[in-house]
């Protein structure tokens, strides 16, 4: 029998609030690391094409870096650009067979999205899942200064939440 404290919910009741320890939300919202902490491990190195370059070129390189993406930047190294494999892709569905030799202006984005050092990784998430894009230069005082992808992002929070976690079954088992 159920102890006479015990009310039956009834229609009507609100939901008995939830935790949501476990939810992609707050395991993602609750890391205090920023986009530097990435930058540490991974370095600074972005590649770039220019944007007279063809598109042929643009394959070797991502193909040899084993990247996604790469910066499009004028002879000074200014930023003008984005140019990602779906771009290619898109292209090779519109002009089949005739892609390759294209110049990489005719493909790219050209308003890039960027992000600081300083940026806490939610919200780099938040724009990146918003945009609809996996790859975000990093930019301080106005200098390009790294390259991070969505992949770097989900890949340290992992870490961070099995380090956690190992300190949780620390603290409980003693
Ligand atoms: P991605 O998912 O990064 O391969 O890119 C998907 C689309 O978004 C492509 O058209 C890219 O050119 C574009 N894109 C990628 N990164 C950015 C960015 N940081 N800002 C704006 N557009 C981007």
């Amino acid at each position: 029998m159920a102890p006479s404290s015990y009310q039956a919910p009834m229609r009507g009741d609100t939901k008995e609030k939830r935790t949501v320890s476990q939810s992609v939300d707050t395991n993602l919202g609750s890391s205090t690391s920023t986009v530097a902490k990435i930058l540490e491990k991974k370095g600074s190195n972005v590649y770039s094409v220019l944007p007279g370059d063809t598109v042929k070129t643009a394959v070797e390189v991502l193909k040899d870096k084993r990247i996604g993406a790469l910066l499009v930047t004028d002879e000074n190294g200014e930023m003008i650009g984005i140019l990602s494999e779906r771009d290619i892709v898109r292209k090779l569905a519109e002009t089949p067979g005739q892609t390759l030799p294209q110049q990489v202006d005719g493909l790219m984005t050209r308003n890039v999205k960027t992000c600081a050092p300083s940026d806490p990784l939610v919200t780099v998430l938040q724009m990146m899942s918003e945009g609809r894009f996996r790859h975000l230069p990093v930019m301080d005082g106005g200098k390009l200064c790294g390259m991070i992808t969505i992949g770097d992002v989900v890949n340290f929070r992992l870490t961070e939440l099995e380090y956690e976690a190992l300190k949780m079954k620390q603290m409980i088992v003693g």
